[in-house]
């Protein structure tokens, strides 16, 4: 493995510590004056004359937050997502230019303008990664469970039955055997057309299967990671499956088994806390956002303006943790040559 124990000596350095946990809601502290007129007092609504650090120890953000009206559950809406619209044309984010929609797709979901690398789904990436018609599927079938019957703004089951309606999948994970320039390989793929490919336990399953798989084959194994992190909904669960896919990486690694691990747009959370950084080989796409808790969560933790670049690819190049940054277009040649490289 390849510097694996600097990359875990920096890691908790460069991606900080923390989850995912929605912005804290900031209630008004309510104060009465010395006398007690019974005047309400918020803290963000003190006079120029009042000195407030006398009256409570609060900092200038929760003055300034605590003045707003007060936030609750049900008004948090989740960050603008980048939609990409059904037209014949878009936009790309990369360079703003209007781009046809089947040009793009051509160029394997790049803008043909700037290589901006688009988001796939697992079915769009095996198609562009192997050898065509060589996939084949292994581990199907499995289904996931709501064993903590989850519920946030609608159930976790509804949630499950909506995206498999409209993934036609059963979950987050597809792997099976296929073939890149006629090398045979194990390949698992996390799937952002399903829940933004996060991991429960069949995720974690399928991965273990895979890995397991790979090495009972004696194949070389490439995990294609594109993942918001751990699935929520599943909880402690979803948590269980870092330390369950390490392990298994562990004794494949300790038999011999090569490990290519792709980081591909977005790569956050407990994927990359897992065994997305735990292969022997690390190559990432161009500009991916690579993770653990997202930037702004940092930003806010540490009260710090972030770099240039900050948990992407290249930034993660120059601090060592990622090993090389491969174009699209260049990974089929890649992998293929570290297959015969390591073999
Ligand atoms: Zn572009």
């Amino acid at each position: 493995m390849l510097a694996l124990r600097t990359k875990y000596r920096t890691f908790f350095q460069l991606f900080g510590a923390g989850d995912k946990a929605p912005q804290v809601v900031h209630r008004p502290i309510i104060l009465k004056p010395l006398g007690g007129s019974g005047v309400q007092w918020r803290p963000g609504g003190l006079g120029s004359g009042v000195s407030r650090a006398g009256l409570c120890d609060v900092k200038d953000e929760f003055m300034s937050q605590s003045a707003k009206p007060t936030t609750t559950w049900a008004e948090i809406k989740p960050s603008r997502r980048v939609v990409v619209s059904e037209g014949l044309w878009l936009r790309c984010p990369g360079c703003s230019a209007l781009i046809y929609r089947k040009q793009m797709e051509a160029n394997l979901s790049c803008c043909p303008e700037c290589q901006h690398h688009f988001r796939v789904g697992a079915t769009e990436r095996l198609e562009q990664l192997l050898d065509q018609d060589t996939f084949e599927a292994m581990f199907t079938g499995l289904r996931p469970n709501d064993p903590l019957g989850f519920k946030d703004l609608k159930t976790y089951a509804e949630r499950l039955k909506s995206e498999q309606a409209k993934s036609g999948e059963l979950d987050a994970c597809k792997a099976g055997v296929g073939f890149i320039k006629g090398r045979q390989l194990m390949v698992a793929v996390l799937d952002l057309d399903f829940m933004m490919g996060s991991m429960g336990s069949v995720v974690g399953e399928v991965v273990t299967r895979a890995i397991e798989g790979a090495q009972a084959r004696g194949l070389p194994l490439l995990i294609v990671s594109g993942s918001g992190g751990a699935r929520m909904q599943e909880a402690g669960l979803s948590l269980m499956q870092m330390a369950k896919t390490s392990a298994a990486l562990a004794r494949y690694q300790r038999g011999g088994g090569l490990f290519i691990s792709l980081l591909t747009d977005p790569t956050t959370g407990g994927v990359t806390a897992s065994f997305a950084m735990l292969g022997d080989i690390i190559l990432a796409e161009p500009k991916a956002l690579v993770g653990f808790a997202g930037p702004r969560v940092i930003a806010q933790t540490i009260r710090q303006e972030l770099p240039e670049g900050f948990q992407r690819s290249e930034y993660l190049l120059k601090a060592g943790m990622v090993d090389r940054i491969v174009p699209r277009a260049q990974l089929r040649n890649e992998i293929a040559r570290l297959i015969d490289y390591a073999g």
